[in-house]
């Protein structure tokens, strides 16, 4: 009897290989070791149920323990590896019981995931300063914000949640401030939900424009919305300091005067769960991630990464990444549970694809849109701006959409793009996304056969119209 294929994490990466596994080969064991209470979740639904959006938060559950169970994965919760031995072939495990065991495996996939990096604030034994990294955090929030005698209890309808810390929360008084550190794609989402529930926003962003990574001409939309819809935001503007003892009371900005909150949360990014390989050897690259191939194999044998812990390969660039987003868990770990059940699978590339949406504006962006990214990338980048309509000039609901697309100057190869409006701007951003992925040229994309009627798109799509500008440009220098 061969030793299982054991998954650590149970959740988008690791739920994904270990159903996939089952499925491929059912005569073989999969355990999956989970350290925490809370399996199969939606972190991408938390700024929504906070918002309201979404009422109860089991809503936001897919897979429950036992229907993990009926697929005959041995699925352990309460149960955290805390080191690999990759000679043995075994990894250690201690439960939240305080019991410590050596389980063998055949094959190992570390599917982690990251945590929230908190920069140099300490966010842990302050009421109402929070990072949003976790179920019962979104649940904490959602508590927090509700007036103690309106708090429905029910909202938080899950038995995994932590009770006490949602009670707790829900008996303070109800904030009228809130402060968001960070001007990404959560801090943005967590702008509207916060705003949604009725509190004064402020969201701070280190550098000259919200959404760094989608290119200026999406963030001044997005500051515009924001301030439109009566968000507050402060670019170049880095907070230095949460002040406050027991409960946030006001956040600093370098040379300025505090600035009062009542409820903070901190969204500057995330580090990868790479602990349990310490002491093995097994390389790390970008971000601080584990190195994966393009099987998503790390370098030790018959030890596999994937999702947020896990490097995966740029599609534009060819070279190793970090970019921890959803559908590139679910589907590395999909292809790694093939794998290993016999079937090799690519995990496939990624070329951080990205949508966000703020009160009425979508925005979504691919590939390399910053020209240093590009230029680091070692590609000349040359790029234009058009803002195109939506939809046929007479057709209602027809808004103003703008299209960045970036080339290299050499080939004329499209290498990224982005894309902000308020009429379905965002899922537009998988075209370029597929042009990427086929090493398309802006003339390839210029001759691409779109879809047009008035209700959905001009005759000329928007990018179309950007492809006809940058070909002109790429023609004419
Ligand atoms: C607020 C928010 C909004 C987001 N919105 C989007 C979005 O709109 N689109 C998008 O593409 N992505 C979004 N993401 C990112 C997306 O949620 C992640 O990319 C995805 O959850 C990664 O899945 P994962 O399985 O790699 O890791 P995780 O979901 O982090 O799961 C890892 C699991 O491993 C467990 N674990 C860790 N260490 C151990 C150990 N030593 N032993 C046992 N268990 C362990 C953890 O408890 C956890 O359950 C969002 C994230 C956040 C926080």
């Amino acid at each position: 009897m061969s030793d299982p294929f054991v998954v650590v994490g149970a959740d988008a990466a690791g739920l994904s290989a270990a159903s996939k596994f089952r499925r491929e080969a059912p005569d073989r064991d999969v355990v999956v070791f989970e350290m925490g209470r809370w399996i199969s979740y939606a972190y991408c639904g938390m700024p929504y149920f906070i918002e309201g959006r979404v009422e109860r938060m089991s809503n936001l559950l897919s897979l429950s323990p036992s229907e993990v169970d009926e697929r005959g994965i041995d699925l352990r919760r309460g149960h955290k590896v805390v080191g690999v031995d990759p000679d043995a072939e075994t990894v250690a495990v201690e439960t939240t019981e305080g019991d410590s065991f050596e389980q063998p495996y055949d094959d190992l996939l570390v599917a982690t995931g990251g945590r929230a990096s908190t920069g140099s604030f300490d966010v842990r034994g302050v009421d109402g300063a929070f990072t949003l990294h976790n179920m019962d955090a979104a649940a904490a929030i959602d508590a927090y914000i509700a007036e103690p005698d309106a708090y429905d209890h029910e909202r938080a309808d899950v038995s995994a949640v932590d009770r006490e810390r949602v009670e707790r929360n829900a008996a303070m008084p109800a904030p009228e401030t809130a402060a968001i550190v960070g001007g990404g794609y959560v801090g943005v989402e967590m702008a509207e939900a916060l705003s949604g529930r009725g509190l004064d926003v402020h969201l701070f962003h280190r550098s000259g424009h919200l959404l760094s990574d989608f290119g200026e001409a999406v963030g001044e939309r997005v500051e515009t919305e924001l301030d439109a819809k009566g968000v507050t935001v402060h670019t170049n503007a880095p907070v230095v300091e949460l002040v406050g003892d027991d409960r946030i009371e006001a956040v600093v900005i370098e040379g300025e005067d505090p600035i009062e909150a009542d409820l903070a949360v901190v969204g500057v990014g995330i580090r990868p769960n790479t602990e349990l390989l310490d002491g093995t050897g097994a390389e790390l690259g970008e971000g601080g991630a584990i190195r994966t191939d393009e099987y998503g194999r790390t370098s030790l044998p018959d030890v596999y990464a994937a999702g947020d812990c896990a490097t995966a390969i740029h599609a534009v660039t060819g070279e190793e990444a970090w970019m921890p987003l959803g559908l590139t868990a679910n589907r590395a770990g999909r292809a790694i549970g093939a794998t290993v059940a016999g079937d090799p699978s690519p995990v496939g590339e990624i070329a951080g694809t990205a949508v966000v949406k703020a009160f009425d504006m979508e925005a979504g962006r691919v590939g390399l849109v910053g020209d240093e990214a590009a230029r680091d990338a070692g590609f000349d980048p040359v790029r234009e701006t058009v803002t195109a309509g939506s939809r046929s000039g007479y057709y209602p609901g027809a808004a103003p959409t703008d299209v960045t697309l970036v080339a290299d100057r050499d080939t004329g190869r499209l290498i990224g793009g982005s894309i902000v409006g308020p009429d379905r701007a965002a899922i537009r951003i998988d075209t370029l996304a597929t042009a990427l992925e086929a090493d398309m040229t802006v003339p390839e994309v210029e001759r691409l056969d779109l879809a047009y009627a008035p209700p959905f798109s001009p005759v000329w799509d928007p990018i179309l119209v950007a492809a006809k500008v940058l070909n002109g440009t790429l023609d004419g220098q």
